[in-house]
């Protein structure tokens, strides 16, 4: 049976990964921090199921990670874990480059160590591949989309550390010929994503017909891509992608932030009304806009498609209404992350 070391793996996208992998026969070792990120309630589903090992720790424990390896022997590591969300790299940079810098660090050397005792075509057949955003190539004016040859401007601490992580991921390619693969991939949504990233923190605001805050003019521009689709992606470069390459993932759905705000808007209208018959379009509220916000980001990622034929199989807006399917289905999980106790009973209080 094929195993993966899959990191960070109780968070939106590595959870989304893990739940899809196991689903299609993969043992995976889940090895997460349990940051206030990480949410096992997210992989419940997986209670009791031997092809699913969850160990709470660092990516940057040399000794945990290597014993990690030699136990179970997997034939990749995915490389989810990080410190994700911009505004918080913003109030505190240091976190950033304790995981996604030094904590990429030690999982490279110690996957490096653990591929070179790796015998023939084990040794041949083995992948670490490091998953991205496309935010480390900086801001785009109005034209023109990122490729994988984008020279990197990372502008945000968020950004800068996951730029430094490539560089290291590149430079353990060049300098001692670990098998890498790097994914750059936009803005991804969908369920179990923290409520603290705009469509979540939206869709459960208007919810609870609280104000819908909006960043400065709301005319920044992402390219959004629903979590499965980046999941297959992953999963497509794992499988065929060149040693060393790296694979830009995006969805072709350049949306700015007030349109995806007033989709989600006109979906819960139709779904569930506000009670006083408002329409959710009114809650709203333009906020200061964030420091250094990039205007724009867009993604070319015709090198995927062409090399390893893969596409996004949801539209935004096939994508965004799951989302807010799932978020309205699914108000426990949100709950108990409102409320903390997905973290308490973690911590066994
Ligand atoms: P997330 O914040 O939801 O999850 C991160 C997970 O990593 C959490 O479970 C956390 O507990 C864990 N973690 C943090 N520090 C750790 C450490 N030192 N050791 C082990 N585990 C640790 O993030 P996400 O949105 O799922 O993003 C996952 C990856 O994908 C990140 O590397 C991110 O940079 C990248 N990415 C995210 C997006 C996006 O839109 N969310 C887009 C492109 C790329």
């Amino acid at each position: 049976m094929k195993t993966l070391l899959v990191t960070g793996g109780a968070g939106f996208i590595g959870a989304n990964f893990v739940l899809q992998a196991v689903a299609d026969g993969l043992r995976v070792v889940n090895l997460d921090k349990l940051t206030y990120a990480g949410n096992l309630d997210t992989l419940e589903s997986l209670n009791g199921n031997d092809k699913h090992i969850f160990v709470q720790g660092d990516i940057g424990d040399r000794a945990l990670v290597g014993t990690l390896l030699q136990q179970y022997r997997p034939s990749a590591i995915v490389n989810f874990a990080a410190e994700s969300h911009v505004d918080r790299s913003i109030d505190g940079p240091a976190a950033f480059v304790e995981t996604n810098v030094v904590g990429t660090l030690g999982l490279l050397e110690t996957a490096r160590d653990y591929w070179r005792s790796l015998a023939g075509s084990d040794g041949d057949a083995f992948r670490f591949l490091h998953v991205s955003t496309d935010e480390v190539y900086g801001s785009l004016g109005e034209e023109g989309k990122f490729t994988e040859t984008t020279p990197y401007a990372p502008n945000s601490p968020y950004s800068a550390s996951k730029a430094a992580s490539d560089h290291l991921v590149r430079a353990f390619h060049h300098t001692y010929g670990l098998p890498t693969l790097t994914t750059n991939c936009s803005n991804n949504y969908g369920p179990y994503q923290f409520p603290e990233k705009l469509i979540p923190l939206v869709i459960q605001k208007a919810m609870a017909g609280e104000p819908l805050p909006v960043y400065g003019d709301g005319l920044n521009i992402r390219d959004w891509l629903f979590v499965g689709d980046h999941c297959s992606a992953i999963r497509r470069v794992l499988e065929g992608g060149r040693v060393g390459e790296t694979y830009n993932v995006g969805g072709n759905a350049e949306r700015n932030n007030i349109t995806v705000v007033k989709t989600i808007c006109a979906l819960l209208d139709a779904k569930k009304p506000l009670p006083d018959g408002r329409k959710h379009e009114s809650l709203i509220t333009y906020v200061k806009d964030r420091p250094g916000h990039d205007r724009r980001y867009a993604i070319d990622a015709s090198k995927l498609q062409r090399e390893l034929g893969w596409q996004p199989s949801h539209s935004f807006e096939a994508g965004i209404e799951a989302t807010v399917d799932w978020y309205l289905a699914n108000r426990p999980w949100v709950q108990r992350v409102l409320d903390g106790s997905y973290r308490m009973e973690r911590l066994g209080v």
